[in-house]
C-alpha cells in the first residue's frame, strides 16, 4: 500500500511518515502544491494525504485538478479554523478530513477505512486507457466526461469488457447480453457495436473495440 504526503510542515510530515511506514505503508512525501499534483498524477497512490496550506498551489485545488484525472482516496488536513476548506474539500470529492492537531490512531483508523472502500469500489470498475465503467452504478466516464449509454449498449460494453482480450462472436454476444429468447439478425450486435463505436472510439479518437474479421470483436490490452 502506498500512501502520498503531502504537507509542508516538515515535522507532522516526517511523524506521519514514520507511523504510517510503521504501520507497513510505504511513503512518499512532497511538500509543494504543485509537486504533489504532479507526483499524484503520474505515479498510482493507494490514497493521499492533503494538506490544505501548502507553498505554489493549496490543496483545495490540488485537489480539485487531481479529481479530475483520478479517484484516488483522499484525506485532507484542515486547521482548526478552516471550515470553509473541510466544505470545500468534500464538495471537491475528499474522501474524509482530519482537522489539526490530529490523533494518530485517528488519522490511521481513517486511512484504513477509506483504502477498504476504494478497494471495495474498484472491484466493480472495469477500465480500459480513460475509460471507466461501474458495474455496480452503470455511471459509465471517459476521464472526466460522462457516457451516455443505453441498457444494451452497456451490457454489451461490460461483457467485451470482462471478456478481454477473447474474441467474441456475434452470437456468443447476442446469447449474454439479449438472450437465448432473442430471435432476430446477429446483424443487431453489429449495430450496436457501431452505436458504442460512434460514443466511445469516434467522440474520443481512440480504438477500444476491434473487428476480427469472420469471427467477431474484442476489447485487447
Ligand atoms: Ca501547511
Amino acid at each position: 500500500m502506498k500512501i502520498l504526503i503531502v504537507e509542508d510542515e516538515a515535522n507532522i510530515a516526517r511523524f506521519v511518515a514514520l507511523e504510517l511506514q510503521h504501520e507497513g505503508y510505504e511513503t512518499k512525501s512532497v511538500a509543494d502544491g504543485r509537486e504533489a499534483l504532479e507526483e499524484a498524477t503520474k505515479n498510482d497512490y493507494d490514497l493521499i494525504i492533503l494538506d490544505v496550506m501548502l507553498p505554489s498551489l493549496n490543496g483545495i485545488e490540488v485537489l480539485r485538478r487531481l479529481r479530475q484525472v483520478k479517484q484516488t482516496p483522499v484525506i485532507i488536513l484542515t486547521a482548526r479554523d478552516q471550515i470553509v476548506d473541510k466544505v470545500a474539500g468534500l464538495d471537491l470529492g475528499a474522501n474524509d478530513y482530519m482537522t489539526k492537531p490530529f490523533a494518530i490512531e485517528e488519522l490511521l483508523a481513517r486511512i484504513r477505512v477509506n483504502i477498504k472502500k476504494q478497494m471495495q469500489q474498484d472491484r466493480n470498475v472495469l477500465t480500459y486507457g480513460k475509460l471507466k465503467v461501474d458495474a455496480e452504478s452503470h455511471v459509465v466516464t471517459y476521464g472526466s466526461d460522462a457516457i451516455d449509454l443505453t441498457k444494451k449498449e452497456f451490457d454489451l460494453l461490460v461483457y467485451l469488457l470482462s471478456n478481454r482480450n477473447v474474441v467474441i462472436s456475434r452470437e456468443q454476444a447476442l446469447d449474454a447480453v439479449w438472450g437465448f429468447d432473442f430471435y432476430g439478425n446477429t446483424n443487431v450486435v453489429d449495430v450496436y457495436i457501431r452505436y458504442l463505436r460512434s460514443k466511445i472510439d469516434d467522440a474520443y479518437g481512440v480504438t477500444v473495440i476491434r473487428t476480427v474479421r469472420g469471427s467477431g470483436y474484442v476489447i485487447r490490452d
